[in-house]
């Protein structure tokens, strides 16, 4: 029997959970997007607008109103039974903290219909970390997608041992219709596919930077000219926002982390170089 996917709830309307249900409902499934109360839900409305306004600019097709038409089509709630009564799939993205994720989870098990899926957007959890909470872990997966959804438009797919080869096929069959890339992992990786390649890379800039060897502008220069990338180690670093690398690197017990998460803060944050949204990090921007 084939897996059909139409009715789509997202759990967690904030940077990310409001893009995914945004390019969701853009790309015509029908849409629920929950949150906790009626303060983030306010704030959900007001980040669809946003992206109602980006969609037209600049996505194909968004002008012609068919980007309020999405924003005006996705359904908000804060209670959760009501939001996921009939959803073929679920799609979590509620705080990066694990006893959350295991709190939502159990809720969602007694409440979704035992034909939905669930997927968690998942960053730096395995799914096998939320496997047991969800009462379905043959209906459990990771979708995990990249800020800016419209323009980076990759969308990982990463099972458990124990998720159905069809649920998966699904996953990445729908991940195609709301046009993502899907990125297919065969096991469970930390990091997926992006980080795994992306985090070791700019580490080493970094790493060459705070260690005297060069300059950031000469790191990223190499880069670029001799891989042919648009964008250079520490270019990144200023579109990401200097915060989440630096926490990941003050948390991290690989050696040298302590000394880069050091040099980043002495150097950028404490100066209030946070990257492109402050103006400035490893380089100037005008407004
Ligand atoms: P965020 O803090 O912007 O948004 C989280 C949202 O969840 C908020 O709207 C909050 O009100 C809501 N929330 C809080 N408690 C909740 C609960 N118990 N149930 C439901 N909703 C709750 O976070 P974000 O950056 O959108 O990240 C969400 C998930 O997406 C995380 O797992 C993160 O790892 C992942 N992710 C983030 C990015 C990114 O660049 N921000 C990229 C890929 C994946």
């Amino acid at each position: 029997m084939t897996i059909d996917i139409r009715k789509v709830t997202v759990l967690g309307t904030g940077v990310l959970g409001s893009q995914i249900a945004f390019q969701t409902a853009f790309s015509g499934f029908e849409v629920t997007a929950y949150d906790i109360n009626d303060k983030a839900l306010d704030a959900a409305r007001e980040r669809f607008v946003k992206l109602s306004e980006i969609y037209k600019t600049q996505v194909a097709g968004g002008g012609d109103g068919k980007a309020e038409k999405a924003a005006a089509g996705i359904t908000l709630r804060s209670d959760l039974e009501q939001a996921v009564a009939d959803a073929d799939l679920v799609i979590e993205a509620v705080p990066e903290v694990l006893s959350i994720k295991q709190d939502t989870y159990t809720k969602l098990s007694q409440f979704a219909p035992e034909r939905t899926i669930f997927a968690t957007n998942s960053s730096t959890l395995l799914p096998s970390d939320m496997a047991e909470f969800t009462g379905r872990p043959d209906r459990f997966l990771a979708l995990h997608f990249a800020n800016q959804v419209w323009q980076f438009n990759t969308a990982e797919v990463m099972g458990t041992p124990e998720t159905d080869p069809k649920v998966y096929q699904a996953v990445v069959d729908f991940a195609s219709a709301i046009g993502m890339v899907p990125i297919e992992l065969h096991k469970e990786k930390a990091g997926y596919v992006l980080n795994s390649l992306l985090v070791p890379l700019l580490n080493a800039g970094m790493s060459l930077s705070a260690g005297g060897y060069a300059e950031p502008e000469a790191v990223d220069k190499t880069w670029r000219i001799a891989t042919g990338a648009p964008l250079g180690p520490f270019q990144i670093l200023d579109v990401i926002g200097l915060t989440t690398p630096y926490n990941i690197l003050a948390n991290s017990t690989e050696p040298g982390a302590a000394q880069l998460a050091k040099w980043l803060k002495d150097n950028y944050i404490d100066k209030g170089k946070l990257g492109i949204s402050s103006g400035e990090g490893f380089y100037k921007y005008s407004a």
